[in-house]
């Protein structure tokens, strides 16, 4: 288990325009509270445009998280993208985490009711961004996927899934995250 120190700090970081920049003072509290570590906003950096795949119109997610990687090697980061992310064999995906080098990286273009054409919710805007965002830092925390799918770690296929888990750890993967209790 690579339990982070109690001197990390989780940096959150843009690449390429986020047009909702609230949500990251959002999650700079909130991820505050669950991890119980220190959360900075970092300065944004472009994507790489290579990640860019024309014919999917979409962005090849390893690669942002390389350019997470390379940057400072041993911090955590949380990168935002507003871009739509894919991996092979997945027609999407809404985030991606590299544990060894502790980044992870989230997408906002499906969590907006937008998306789907249906009415606006920032609440649940926030709510599917911080689900997202603590289910990749778990992974980062060394966390695999849970079986219970109202846990944070379920894994999901689909937005439905990330609306029923929510943003909380259920027990048996809160005690392996050994989080302190102050
Ligand atoms: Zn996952
Ligand atoms: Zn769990």
């Amino acid at each position: 288990m690579s339990n982070p120190e109690q001197s990390d700090t989780i940096f959150l970081k843009s690449l390429g325009k986020v047009s909702d920049t609230t949500v990251f003072n959002f999650l700079e509290a909130e991820l505050n509270k669950i991890f119980k570590i220190p959360v900075q906003i970092d300065s944004p950096i472009p994507v790489d445009p290579s990640a860019y795949n024309e014919k999917r119109d979409q962005y090849y997610s390893p690669i942002i998280l390389k350019q997470l990687s390379k940057k400072e090697r041993h911090e955590i980061i949380l990168g935002v993208v507003e871009v739509d992310l894919y991996v092979e064999g997945l027609n999407f995906i809404f985030g991606q985490a590299d544990i060894r080098n502790r980044k992870a990286i989230i997408s906002l273009a499906r969590l907006r009711q937008e998306y789907y054409g249906r009415k606006p919710n920032q609440n649940l805007f926030q709510k599917r961004t911080l689900t997202e965002a603590v289910h990749e830092l778990g992974h980062v925390y060394g966390l695999s996927h849970c079986l219970n799918p109202q846990c944070v770690m379920f894994f999901s296929n689909s937005l439905r899934d990330t609306d029923v888990k929510g943003y909380e750890f259920c027990k048996t993967c809160r005690k392996k995250m050994s989080i302190p209790d102050r």
